[in-house]
């Protein structure tokens, strides 16, 4: 079956066999050498291989998917946990140097040390929890309470083993 092709030099429509298909070929009538379609094509094609068809919708790049997805404003690797704390990011800097001093003393002499460091120690902990408080102290308040938490311990069983001897000693 020969293909039909339109001249682009002469517009005549000139037959050419099969064989030819994909290559040139020189029209007889004007001398024009022109790209022979392939098999089966339709000969309007070879005059403007590049013409968009009327029934063909405009090419428009559809919506980007990604437009309304929001930009991060905040950079994404910063770590929370980073030991830069920004001043006033919390509502309060946290004593855990106090409550660690009171929780000592509290041990080595002044039980009511003991006493102070394991009520402060246990509020700090709490607003640190809440997120009000420098949460970079929450491991020292934290030795701080117990420490205070042992004073007091230590403090009730002095006093217990100090009334238990007076108790034995007033029975002699
Ligand atoms: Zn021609």
């Amino acid at each position: 079956m020969p293909i039909e092709m339109v001249c682009s030099g002469c517009g005549q429509t000139l037959r050419v066999a099969d064989e030819h298909a994909g290559k040139k070929a020189r029209c007889p009538a004007c001398g024009t050498i022109a790209d022979v379609p392939l098999a089966g094509s339709p000969a309007a094609a070879f005059e403007e291989p590049t013409r968009q068809w009327p029934g063909d919708p405009p090419f428009k790049p559809s919506a980007n998917p990604f437009a309304d997805r929001p930009e991060p404003a905040i950079n994404p690797y910063a770590s929370p946990s980073a030991p830069m704390v920004r001043p006033g990011q919390y509502g309060k800097p946290h004593r855990a140097g106090l409550v660690l001093t009171f929780g000592i003393i509290g041990i080595l002499c002044c039980m009511p040390f003991g006493i102070a460091a394991w009520v402060m120690g246990a509020s700090d902990l709490a607003e640190i929890r809440a997120g009000r408080m420098d949460p970079s102290g929450e491991g020292t308040t934290r030795v701080g309470m117990i420490l205070g938490i042992v004073s007091v311990g230590f403090a009730v069983l002095w006093v217990v083993l100090n009334f238990g001897l007076l108790a034995i000693g007033g029975l002699h």
